[in-house]
């Protein structure tokens, strides 16, 4: 199973793990768990309640907060049921989504509060920033700024944030300097996932055991270095920086910590914590929860498309209306939004809902009106479709569809 990891890979582990080694070697054999977060505004404004859930995808909650439930379940008894999650109706409605456990437990323990004004760093595909939007609460004035370097990245992470339908974020695709000068103290939580060796991925990715080497480890602290120091700045005080890596290295892990802790006498270590696959469910990840002493100063509000200035921004909140060839209709990230209301909805049964995630037109079965309609599935919103007579023409993005 593992004998195309690296041997420099392997006496590298045995060096960290010491007695723990032979526990490591033995989980790379192991399965994988899997979890997904599950957004409980979302479950609240849908006919289905948390048992429906488990019952469906045969889970169990591992991690529970105000904003979500974290669920683990058994890929291979769905795969035998012929459930594929990421085609569910449920999981194209935004209601869950995927992210392995150890990562979750990360976020999990940051302790995002509903007013927090939250900046994740380097933030695609979106799994730490979904599940802190599903702690942040916009009514409370909480509001994330995910920011991804990468374009091609970027777009992933704004597509997943839009089908989880959160409005209260910012998707940006700048470095972590273009961020930083334009905000200086300024955010109550920082998440710095940052980019590493990938240690934690040796289970699964074939390209991880491929790519790993002394001198990736000594190159990427020195990118998580750069990060977390612009990180600093942009952090309030009385704020907390979670930086964390799915690497086990003490290079990228505990002293870039360090290295943070020497430079900054008004920060302090609340927290570090090491999972490893044979110590907690999932890959493995490393964080730290470093506190900035100093009283807090009040909470930021959202700044205005204009306030953001030259940052390249993809997504603010969400648009409700677009002009196509002047003409004014919704959006389909609007359907998505649980608050934003639709004069004409149409609830897909069990089979019209496989058909419309296809892409089919439906034949309706009761008395529509021409136009657009949000087309739901167990009361969430999937998408638009336009009337015509007793037709739904279907709108679902090509590129989202089930085919
Ligand atoms: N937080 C994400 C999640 O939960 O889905 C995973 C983030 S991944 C570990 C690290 C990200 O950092 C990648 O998307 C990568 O493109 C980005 N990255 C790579 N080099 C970077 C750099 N020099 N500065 C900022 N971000 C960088």
């Amino acid at each position: 199973m593992y004998d195309d990891i690296k041997k420099e890979y392997l006496d590298h582990v045995k060096e960290i793990l010491k007695y723990d080694y032979d526990r490591y070697i033995k989980s790379l054999d192991e399965k994988e768990t899997h979890g997904f977060i599950l957004n409980k505004k979302k479950l609240a404004h849908s006919s289905v309640d948390v048992d429906y859930v488990l019952d469906i995808f045969k889970g169990k909650i591992l991690l529970e907060d105000e904003g979500y439930h974290y669920i683990v379940y058994d890929k291979d008894e769905l795969t035998r049921c012929g459930i594929r999650l990421g085609r569910h109706p449920l999981h194209h409605a935004g209601l869950f989504y995927m992210q392995e456990p150890s990562a979750a437990k990360v976020v999990h323990e940051a302790h995002i509060e509903k007013s927090d004004v939250v900046l994740d760093l380097c933030a695609s595909p979106g799994g730490k920033s979904i599940m802190s939007l599903c702690s942040i609460d916009k009514n409370e004035g909480g509001f994330l700024i995910s920011n991804e370097v990468d374009y091609k990245r970027a777009k992933v992470l704004k597509s997943n944030i839009e089908r989880m339908g959160f409005d209260n974020v910012i998707v940006t695709c700048n470095t972590p300097a273009e961020l930083n000068y334009k905000f200086t103290n300024y955010f109550d939580k920082i998440i710095v996932d940052a980019p590493c060796s990938g240690e934690g991925m040796m289970r699964k990715s074939m390209e991880a055991r491929r790519q790993w080497s002394k001198s990736l480890v000594s190159s990427m602290a020195a990118t998580q270095k750069k990060l977390i120091d612009a990180a600093y700045n942009m952090l309030k005080k009385g704020g907390s920086i979670i930086y964390s890596t799915c690497t086990f290295s003490r290079e990228e892990d505990e002293e870039v910590v360090e290295y943070t802790l020497d430079r900054h006498n008004d920060l302090t270590l609340e927290k570090e914590e090491k999972l490893y696959p044979f110590n907690y469910p999932g890959e493995g990840q490393f964080y730290a929860v470093l506190h900035k002493a100093g009283e807090d100063i009040g909470r930021q509000r959202m700044p205005t498309i204009d306030e953001m200035g030259d940052l390249n921004v993809l997504q603010y909140k969400v648009d409700k209306c677009e002009d196509r060839h002047g003409i004014i209709i919704p959006t389909h990230a609007s359907t998505h939004v649980d608050d934003i209301h639709f004069d004409n909805v149409y609830e897909l049964n069990e089979e019209e809902v496989y058909d419309y995630l296809h892409g089919d037109a439906i034949k309706s079965k009761i008395d529509i009106k021409n136009g657009y309609y949000k087309m739901t599935y167990k009361k969430l919103g999937l998408g638009l479709a336009k009337a015509v007579g007793n037709i739904l023409k279907n709108h679902y993005p090509k590129g989202l569809r089930n085919l």
